[in-house]
C-alpha cells in the first residue's frame, strides 16, 4: 500500500490542485492532502478554514484525506507513513525551486520520493494567488477554484 502526501498552502485550494489531487488519487493507494501551518505568514482564510473547503470540495475522491501540520514537511510525511511526496509542475518557472525543494527532502529523507504531477492544461496558469488578486479586485473566480470555495469566498465578500 503506498501513501503519499500533497503538501502545500493551498490558500486556498484550486481547480489546478484538485485536479492533482484526482491524479494523485488514481496512482496511490492513499494521498494525504496536508496543508501546511506556517504561525509566520498570516494567510488570506485561516488553516482551519482551508481544511474545511478542501474536505467540501473532495468528497467525490474516496482515497484522500485531509490534514495540516507544523514544521518539515519531510518530517510530517515519515510520520504518515507515506513513500512519496506529490508536487504539482505549470510551468518551466516552478521546476528550479521544485528540483531543489525535492533534492532537500531526499537529502533529508531517501526512502520519501517526490513525484511530479501535471494537471489539465486549462487549469495550468491557475495559482492561489493569482485567485486572490482577481477575488479582491472584483473578478469572476468561479471558474478558476471548486464550487465550497466560490460559495464561501462569495459570502465573505
Ligand atoms: P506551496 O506554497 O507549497 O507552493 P501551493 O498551495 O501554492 O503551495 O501549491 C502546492 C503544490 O501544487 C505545488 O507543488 C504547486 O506547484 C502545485 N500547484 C499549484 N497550482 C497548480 C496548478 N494550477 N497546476 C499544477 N500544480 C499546481
Amino acid at each position: 500500500m503506498t501513501t503519499a502526501v500533497y503538501p502545500g498552502s493551498f490558500d486556498p485550494i484550486t481547480k489546478g490542485h484538485l485536479h492533482i489531487l484526482k491524479v494523485g488519487s488514481e496512482v496511490f493507494d492513499k494521498v494525504i492532502i496536508a496543508v501546511a501551518n506556517n504561525p509566520q505568514k498570516k494567510g488570506f482564510l485561516s488553516v482551519e478554514e482551508r481544511v474545511s473547503l478542501i474536505k467540501e470540495s473532495i468528497t467525490h475522491l474516496d482515497n484522500v484525506e485531509v490534514d495540516s501540520f507544523e514544521g518539515l514537511t519531510i518530517e510530517y510525511a515519515k510520520k504518515a507513513g507515506a513513500k512519496v511526496l506529490i508536487r504539482g509542475l505549470r510551468a518551466v518557472s516552478d521546476f528550479e525551486y521544485e528540483l531543489q525543494l525535492s533534492q532537500a527532502n531526499s537529502a533529508l529523507c531517501e526512502n520519501i520520493r517526490t513525484v511530479f504531477l501535471t494537471t489539465k492544461p486549462k487549469y495550468n496558469f491557475i495559482s492561489s494567488s493569482t485567485i486572490k488578486e482577481i477575488y479582491n479586485n472584483g473578478g469572476d473566480i468561479s471558474k478558476f477554484v471548486p464550487q465550497p470555495v466560490y460559495d464561501f469566498l462569495m459570502k465573505r465578500r
